[in-house]
């Protein structure tokens, strides 16, 4: 048996590891830098190296990475060797602070936004000392940022840094004013629940679907979908629990603190929770375990899936953004004590995050907005697209009493009755569940649950941290000024204010219904449900100005990252429009026509022996599919002339509106028809596996 606790961050350079192998003063420096944010000097890094080094070429290490974070929403990586030849044509294994400290890869590959032409190649990734560096396939991989030239950032955890840097100067402020003066530092906290799918290696390997898009682009549903609800929380079967206890292991000798899983909603369908971190961290730990659920899956003869829609007519996979407050010393801002009515501190900050999320409601939205999303928000199977916050009664009570001036009781805890003896009493948690709200107060934390399951949670922890950090700011201009014996009064004020400005965002009932989208509007509130939709947001003036004004983007950074989302999208329709016309002429067609041939041969051969025997069962099929193929034909020569009607026309907004609507909804109309006519080919005319095959039998 191993022993997990020495399992657990072996591959890391962690805390103990720095202790024991870095000059004190070195690593009291780093810690403050790891721990408060502060700039870290180069004879520090220099230090730092050796050590790293050491450790490393230890532990099997033959290279090193910057390992970054590209707008691509993938990890990007280039690998040097620590080698080093000497005069006597030997080598030695050298790595220094500067090469610690920076990296200059040349940046004209990735996608910059019209950022950096390509002559002006030249980027540079930057070490992030507060994500600790690890050892993975024999290299060294350090967690850097990445720039250009010019210093624009080019990556996803420049400006998460920057908002992290935003809050915490907010949060400080603030803390500070309401007589808490010992905080230094304030860190944002997350945890990301992921969910994906695991199907078998070579039914994956026979659709072209998957392998091009991630998603099936065809497939009749199968005759039994997620209707029974027996996957979710049933008992694993032995192949997926193998595959889940390697991940557990890999992921933890990297240190990241996998915790919970469990099967999903839909048939082939899985979660896995880490404990929570600082934000930076789990931000780079979730892009680990994507990849690392993607790898270990091949070594099962697995792949995972990780597309936000990957079937149709069952639940595709989300990431539920578990986030929070905490200070240095460890206390949880958004925890609201035993008398959450009397917690001033804690209204101020649940009243900050209320306010941030109403105003920039479509910034939420955006941060979660992919082709791959579309599919799911709105669906009755993740939140609506309509951003709203579930608050639970307990609080909504709160609040009620705070807008209303009466005085708030709070009702004891419930004890649960379970009507058995032998089950031990417990009391009910402060807020129920509620599946259906996209930003959930759940007892100490908010839950962000739009995100897709494919995306970086970058984009979405950037946003609420800035947008918090812009709430907090505003109630320090109101109250900075007050005198001290009029504070609490004029705290009173502020929330109370806030509270009925924003109430309209809390919303505590079914998400799913016909009632709340009609609700939602007349409330004002956004209902943005396409991407093409939510992408002009990002320019509108209000939100250039939180960026700007927070320190997060420049005008040119954010210009550039619209400019990255409609082209991503763009290019997602276009490669799933080429491709399903592919699926349909090479893979699919042929096996309408093989069915066709056979109904024909049949009903041939029956007629050349006598007229006596009856085939209309035959005549019926073959009739109702022939028709079936010609409303196909038109359907798939509809698409063509749209696919080549956007090849024709610029890049930009009115490309993806093109995008999605002719051009995805083309592509729902040839799957609707060939749903039709799959439902009765017999298996073994079609070249790659059906649903049923697919979902259930791993
Ligand atoms: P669910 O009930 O939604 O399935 P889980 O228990 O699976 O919830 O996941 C909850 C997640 O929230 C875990 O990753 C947990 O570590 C995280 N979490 C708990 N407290 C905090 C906090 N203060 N800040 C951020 N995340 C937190
Ligand atoms: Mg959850």
């Amino acid at each position: 048996m191993e022993k997990i606790p020495e399992l657990y961050g072996c591959n890391v350079f962690n805390d103990a590891i720095m202790r024991d192998k870095l000059p004190k003063d070195v690593y009291k420096a780093l810690k403050k830098t790891i721990q408060k944010g502060t700039h870290l000097e180069l004879d520090v890094a220099n230090a730092v190296a050796i050590a790293m080094k050491e450790w490393a070429v230890e532990n099997g290490a033959t290279h090193f990475t910057h390992w970054f974070q590209p707008l691509t929403g993938y990890t990007a990586e280039k690998h040097d060797s620590f080698i080093a030849p000497t005069d006597n044509g030997q080598i030695i294994m050298e790595f220094s602070g500067k090469e610690l400290v920076k990296g200059e890869p040349d940046a004209s590959s990735f996608p910059s936004g019209g950022i950096r032409a390509t002559f002006e190649a030249r980027g540079y990734t930057a070490w992030d000392p507060s994500s600790p560096a690890f050892i993975k396939d024999g290299t060294l991989y350090i967690p850097t940022a990445f720039c250009s030239y010019t210093g624009e950032a080019l990556d996803k955890k420049t400006p998460l840094l920057r908002s992290m840097d935003a809050l915490n100067a907010q949060a400080v402020k603030m803390l500070k004013l309401l007589g808490n003066d010992d905080v230094e530092f304030v860190a944002t906290t997350v945890g990301p629940e992921q969910e994906y799918f695991l199907i078998d290696k070579n039914d994956y390997a026979k659709r072209r679907d998957l392998i091009f898009t991630g998603r099936t682009l065809l497939g009749s549903a199968p005759p039994k979908g997620q209707e029974m609800d027996d996957h979710y929380f049933g008992a694993l079967r032995p192949r997926v629990a193998a595959y889940m206890h390697d991940l557990d292991k890999e992921l933890w000798k990297l240190g990241i603190p996998a915790k919970t899983k469990h099967n999903e909603v839909a048939p082939a369908q899985h979660e896995l929770a880490p404990v929570f971190d600082t934000t930076n961290v789990a931000v780079d730990h979730n892009q680990l375990t994507m990849e690392l659920m993607k790898t270990v899956a091949e070594k099962h003869g697995l792949v995972c899936l990780l597309h936000e829609k990957p079937f149709a007519g069952i639940n595709g996979s989300g990431k539920h953004n578990n986030w929070s407050m905490t200070t240095d010393s460890g206390v949880n801002l958004l925890d609201p004590g035993k008398t959450p009515a009397d917690n001033t501190q804690f209204l101020v900050f649940l009243t900050a995050v209320i306010k941030a999320v109403d105003e920039y409601a479509d910034m939420m939205r955006l941060s979660v907005a992919s082709a791959g999303n579309d599919h799911r928000l709105g669906a009755n199977e993740a939140p609506p697209a309509i951003i709203s916050i579930f608050l639970g009664d307990e609080l909504t009570g709160v609040i009620d009493s705070i807008k209303n001036d009466t005085f708030f009781k709070k009702d004891d805890k419930v004890v649960m009755e379970m009507g058995a003896n032998v089950i031990p009493h417990f009391t009910k948690d402060n807020t129920d569940r509620n599946r259906t709200s996209p930003f959930a107060f759940t007892g100490n934390k908010f839950e962000f649950r739009s995100l897709g399951s494919s995306a970086s949670v970058a984009t979405p922890n950037i946003i609420l941290n800035t947008a918090v950090a812009q709430a907090l700011s505003e109630f320090y201009e109101t109250l900075k000024d007050v005198s001290k014996d009029k504070l609490d009064e004029a705290i009173h004020a502020l929330i109370k204010d806030t509270l009925i400005k924003h109430e309209r965002i809390i919303f505590n009932g079914n998400g799913y219904t016909d009632e709340w989208v009609s609700e939602a509007e007349k409330r004002g509130l956004y209902n943005l449900k396409s991407t093409p939709d939510v992408l002009p947001r990002l320019l509108d003036e209000k939100n250039i100005k939180l960026f700007t004004g927070q320190g997060i983007y420049t005008e040119t950074e954010l210009r550039s990252r619209y400019e990255i989302l409609i082209e991503n999208y763009c290019r997602i329709i276009h490669i799933e429009a080429c491709t399903l016309k592919e699926m349909i002429y090479h893979d699919f067609s042929p096996a309408v026509l093989k069915l066709m041939d056979s109904l024909s041969s049949s009903i041939i051969a029956k007629k050349k022996i006598s007229d006596a025997i009856p085939s209309s069962a035959e005549e019926k099929l073959l009739k109702s599919v022939s028709a079936k193929f010609d409303e196909l034909g038109s359907a798939v020569e509809k698409l063509e002339a749209d696919i080549a009607k956007a090849e024709t026309m610029d890049e930009g907004l009115d490309l993806a509106k093109f995008y999605h609507d002719p051009v995805f909804t083309d592509m729902q109309e040839v799957r609707r028809l060939a749903d039709c006519i799959e439902s009765v080919i017999p298996d073994e005319f079609l070249p790659y596996p059906t649903y049923s095959k697919l979902l259930f039998y791993v």
